[in-house]
């Protein structure tokens, strides 16, 4: 059998210009609406634990949307005890059963679509469009790591031998494992972290973003319904704190992280330095993102390409392109048309379908982007920004703009959020743009618009990038289809929503038997 041959299919989405169909989905995010949840607590062996309260905030409007409580010390404790119970008994549970726990999630997510939507919207503020995909994203994610633990944690695998011996490879789980999961994905990431830990037999305790607690909470309580036996998945709401406090723990068998180099660095150094087993960190960080744009690309092409990858989503994506490179010689006509195409995008209250651009996360990050305008302002780097549409309060929106700079050496820090960063290349001097690209040590999308084929060859030879994207945007890697993440500074590997992803989350052993 063919290991890469699908054997299910992704779910479908919304087709936002069908308006019966636009309708129906607007009815079922208000139906939805009256059933999201509004406190986020602990939750350990299946029972919530209360801890310090505190408001959770909405990005769209300054509103609260809810309550969270903080775990600490004692929840922790209680979490890694549930776990350690759970362990045995779900590791050795038939992989088909587990792998039929996360299909029967992923049923009751699409069931719980509306609730799950209307709180990605206000919680984190993404677009109806963001929303959609991003729950489509986390069925797919439990549907595909269920046929994965079906195919690679079901009896093993014999291994060629003499007679008389037989050699059986089987895949386990580690035992307690932690994910520590982003806002900017709080439901898809989340749940693609608990779910391939889960699958291969570990137990988890998963840590949310403390941006995103409500979403987390709902998908666990759902997990739990779907059948996942409570103490094998604790949900431990907090901030920074609770994350350092688990991973630093010597009863941890792997860490799941998905966020920013800086933090995942930190992971590795206190993975290293307590005491207890040496166990993998799954990292999946972000990059500067780079896409090449040579004289031949399509003009409408890479505005249109350039517009989806830089701005939707609020550039709140790892994969967003953060460095457009144009070759000089169309460099100005194509910056035009990405203007033009970018000045279209509708801003505002990502709950209105028609809406491009919401929200970014929260205060802090709104001062760090309009820092970085400001100070390209000052320079006379602006290129362009867009205007706050009347109506829609200066909050959190950070309207998207272009800034330029002199070389791709200048750009030395992912810039999270709708500032794209431009720059331009001479013909004849591509491999020393490479050179700068490959430079920065990050590695994970990277877009190439070029209609010749040895330069497609030459820039994927060169420059090692987890997600290469050619004549297309690079942002919305498909379960299965594109297996998402990068190397170097951009994360470990392997491969979210990939055939190699699970077996990270295991132990090998090899049975050899002289029969
Ligand atoms: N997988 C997402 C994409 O391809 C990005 C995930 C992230 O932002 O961490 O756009």
């Amino acid at each position: 059998r063919d290991l890469y041959a699908p054997s299910r299919v992704n779910s479908p989405g919304v087709e936002f210009g069908d308006e019966t169909a636009l309708a129906s989905l607007l009815a079922e995010v208000a139906t939805g609406q009256t059933r999201v949840l509004k406190r986020a607590q602990p939750i350990i062996a299946g029972k919530p634990a209360s801890g310090q309260a505190r408001p959770v905030v909405s990005p769209v409007d300054g509103r609260e949307v809810g309550t969270v409580d903080e775990a600490d010390v004692a929840s922790i404790e209680a979490a890694f005890a549930a776990a350690a119970k759970a362990f045995q008994p779900w590791s050795t549970t038939p992989a088909t059963t587990r792998a039929e726990a996360l299909e029967q999630l992923a049923d009751l997510l699409e069931h719980e679509r509306g609730a799950l939507i209307a709180l990605l919207a206000h919680e984190a503020g993404k677009t109806l469009d963001d929303a959609v995909s991003e729950v489509r994203e986390a069925m797919d994610f439990c549907r595909y790591y269920a046929v994965e633990a079906r195919r690679q944690f079901g009896s093993g695998q014999i291994m060629p031998g003499p007679t008389g011996e037989e050699n059986r490879l089987v895949l386990r789980g580690r035992g307690t494992i932690i994910c520590i999961s982003p806002w900017n994905f709080p439901l898809a990431i989340f749940l693609g972290q608990v779910a391939a830990a889960l699958a291969a037999g570990n137990a988890v305790i998963a840590k949310p973003a403390e941006q995103t607690p409500l979403i987390a909470a709902l998908a666990v309580s759902l997990a739990h319904k779907a059948g996942i036996p409570p103490g094998a998945l604790s949900l431990l709401p907090g901030d920074g704190r609770v994350g350092a406090a688990l991973v630093g723990d010597s009863r941890v068998a792997g860490v799941a992280f998905t966020g920013s180099t800086e933090v995942a660095t930190k992971i590795n150094q206190t993975l290293a330095a307590r005491r207890g087993p040496i166990v993998p960190l799954i990292a999946e960080t972000g990059g500067i993102n780079a896409m090449i744009v040579d004289a031949t690309a399509l003009p409408e092409q890479v505005s249109d390409d350039v517009v989806m990858s830089a701005f939707r989503s609020a550039g709140q994506r790892c994969s967003a392109l953060r460095l457009l490179c144009l070759q000089e010689d169309v460099a100005e006509r194509m910056l035009d048309m990405v203007r033009g195409a970018a000045a279209e995008l509708k801003i505002g209250d990502p709950r209105d379908p028609s809406v491009h651009v919401g929200p970014v996360i929260d205060g802090e990050a709104k001062q760090r982007l309009d820092a970085v305008v400001a100070r390209a302002k000052a320079e006379g780097r602006l290129v362009w920004q867009a205007g706050l549409p009347a109506g829609v309060p200066d909050g959190l929106f950070v309207p998207p703009a272009i800034v330029r700079v002199a070389s791709p050496s200048d750009l030395t820090e992912e810039v999270f959020g709708p500032v794209l960063h431009v720059t331009t290349w001479k013909a004849g001097q591509l491999p020393a743009l490479l050179d700068a690209i490959a430079a920065n040590g990050t590695g994970l999308t990277l877009g190439i618009h070029s209609r010749i084929d040895q330069v497609q060859e030459a820039i994927v030879e060169r420059l090692n990038h987890g997600n290469v994207y050619v004549n297309r945007n690079m942002i919305g890697a498909v379960v299965g289809t594109q297996p998402f993440g990068g190397s170097g500074l951009s994360g470990t590997g392997p491969k979210a929503g990939g055939p190699h992803y699970l077996a990270r989350f295991a132990i090998e052993q090899v049975v050899s038997v002289n029969t």
